[in-house]
C-alpha cells in the first residue's frame, strides 16, 4: 500500500489557502518557522537542558542573557541544540521584555500548565479559575480534564453582559482561599486588568495565606509583546502561553516563572511530566520570538486589533449581539440566544462550513443550550490578517456571513 500521508498534506495546504480562517486560536506561520520545524533537529535526543559550558559560550555574544533554572543534558552531542534551546530562551524573553525564567520545552499548552501546576501545587490543592463555559480553558479545572481531577477546582464568572466579576474573585479567594488564582481565557473579548487581580490577592494576603498568581496567556500573547494588552509580567508568579496562537509560532508552549520559581518549574517539566524536548520544535519558537520582535509584527498585531474591531462593529450594526457589545482583542463571540433564537452555534459553523468559512461554535453567558450545540460562535481574525486582510476584508466577510445566515 501507498503511504497516502504527502496527499493529504497537499490537499491541506490547499484548504487551508482557500477557506476563510477564522479560529480565533489558529494562524499561519513564517517559511522560516516551517524550516526550523522539518528540519534535523527533530532526531535528536537532549533530556534535560543546555550545560553550563553552552551557557558560558551564549553569553559570550549575548552579555545581557542570565540564566536561572537547572543545567545539564542526559546525552552526549547536544552541543548545537543546546545553543537553539538558549537562542529560544533569549528570544522569548526579549519578546516579552521579561527577565523571567523561562522554560521553552512545554509541548503544549496544556503540558505547560500542567507543569506549571505541578511546580507549584500538591495534589488536592485549591485551584480558583474561569471555567470552561465562560471562557476559560479545559486546563483551568474542568472536570473532564487532569486539572478538575488532581486539584480541587472552583471558578469565578462572568457577569450578565460577559465581563469577568472581579468582585466574584475576591469573594471566591475569601471563601476558598486556593493556592492558585488563575487569570487567563480561551474565549474572552475584553481586557484582563491582571494589576487589579494582583490587587485583589494582595489585599487578602497574610503571613500564613498567600496564593501563587498564574495568567495563562495563550490567547493574548502576541497583544501581550506589542502592548496592545497588559503584561502579566511584574504581576503574575508563573506566566504561561501558547505558542501557535497570536504569537504565530510552532504548536508547542511557554512557562515564565518568577526566578525563584525557575528550577521548580524546570523539574516539573522534565523529568516530572515530559521526556526529551521537541528541539525543531523549540527552533520554530526561537524564529518566532525573533520574529516578534520587528516593527512588522507590531504592525500586524495592531492590524489584528482594527480587524477585529470593524468585524464585530459591522455584526452589531447588522443586528446581531456581540458579547460585551465588543472587543479589545483578536477575537468576539456573537451570541443568538436574543436575536436570532433559531440559529445553534453548530448549525452556522457546519453552514459556513459549506461555504469554505471556518469558525467554531461556541457557549455564551448564560447558556441554554449543551456545549455539543451552544448559542454562539467564536471569532477572530489573526489567521486572516497574516493573509492580508484589512478593516474592509473584514467588514465585507460580517456581509458575506450574515448572507448565508439569513438564507438559514
Ligand atoms: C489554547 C489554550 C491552551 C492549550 O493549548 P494546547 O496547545 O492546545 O494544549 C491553554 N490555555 C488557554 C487559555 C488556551 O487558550
Amino acid at each position: 500500500m501507498e503511504n497516502n500521508v504527502f496527499t493529504y498534506i497537499e490537499e491541506e495546504g490547499k484548504r487551508q489557502e482557500k477557506n476563510i480562517e477564522l479560529i480565533a486560536s489558529e494562524n499561519f506561520v513564517s517559511e522560516d518557522v516551517k524550516k526550523a520545524v522539518g528540519s534535523c533537529l527533530t532526531n535528536k535526543y537532549a533530556e534535560g537542558y543546555p550545560s553550563k559550558a553552552s551557557i558560558e559560550k551564549f553569553c559570550l555574544t549575548h552579555p545581557d542573557y542570565v540564566h536561572y533554572g537547572k543545567t545539564g543534558r542526559y546525552y552526549g552531542g547536544c552541543e548545537n541544540v543546546d545553543m537553539v534551546e538558549l537562542e529560544a530562551m533569549y528570544w522569548c524573553r526579549k519578546a516579552f521584555h521579561t527577565d523571567y525564567h523561562c522554560n521553552v520545552q512545554p509541548h503544549s499548552g496544556s503540558q505547560a500548565n500542567s507543569a506549571a501546576f505541578a511546580s507549584v501545587l500538591t495534589p488536592g490543592d485549591t485551584i480558583l479559575a474561569m471555567n470552561l463555559e465562560q471562557g476559560g480553558h479545559l486546563t483551568h479545572g474542568s472536570p473532564v480534564n487532569f486539572s478538575g481531577n488532581i486539584y480541587n477546582a472552583v471558578h469565578y464568572t462572568v457577569d450578565d453582559r460577559g465581563f469577568i466579576d472581579y468582585g466574584d474573585i475576591e469573594a471566591k479567594i475569601k471563601e476558598f482561599h486556593p493556592a492558585l488564582v488563575v487569570a487567563g481565557a480561551s474565549a474572552y473579548s475584553r481586557v484582563i486588568d491582571f494589576a487589579r487581580i494582583r490587587g485583589i490577592i494582595d489585599s487578602l494576603s497574610t503571613d500564613e495565606y498567600k496564593p501563587y498568581f498564574m495568567v495563562d496567556m495563550a490567547h493574548i500573547a502576541g497583544l501581550v509583546i506589542t502592548g496592545e494588552h497588559p503584561t502579566p509580567f511584574g504581576l503574575a508568579d508563573i506566566v504561561t502561553t501558547t505558542c501557535h496562537k497570536t504569537l504565530r509560532g510552532p504548536r508547542g508552549g511557554l512557562i515564565f516563572s518568577r526566578p525563584e520559581l525557575a528550577k521548580k518549574v524546570d523539574s516539573a517539566i522534565f523529568p516530572y511530566s515530559q521526556g526529551g524536548p521537541l528541539l525543531h520544535i523549540i527552533a520554530g519558537k526561537a524564529v518566532a520570538a525573533r520574529e516578534a520582535c520587528t516593527e512588522e509584527y507590531r504592525a500586524y498585531i495592531h492590524q489584528v486589533v482594527l480587524n477585529t474591531r470593524a468585524m464585530a462593529d459591522r455584526f452589531i450594526e447588522l443586528g446581531y449581539e456581540v458579547v460585551t457589545g465588543g472587543t479589545d482583542n483578536h477575537l468576539f463571540m456573537i451570541d443568538f440566544t436574543r436575536t436570532h433564537p433559531n440559529l445553534s452555534g453548530k448549525a452556522v459553523q457546519d453552514e459556513l462550513d459549506k461555504h469554505f468559512i471556518t469558525l467554531n461554535k461556541n457557549c455564551v453567558p448564560n447558556e441554554k443550550r449543551s456545549p455539543m450545540q451552544t448559542s454562539g460562535v467564536r471569532i477572530g481574525t489573526a489567521a486572516m490578517t497574516t493573509k492580508g486582510w484589512k478593516e474592509q476584508d473584514a467588514v465585507e466577510c460580517a456581509d458575506r456571513i450574515d448572507r448565508i445566515l439569513r438564507s438559514m
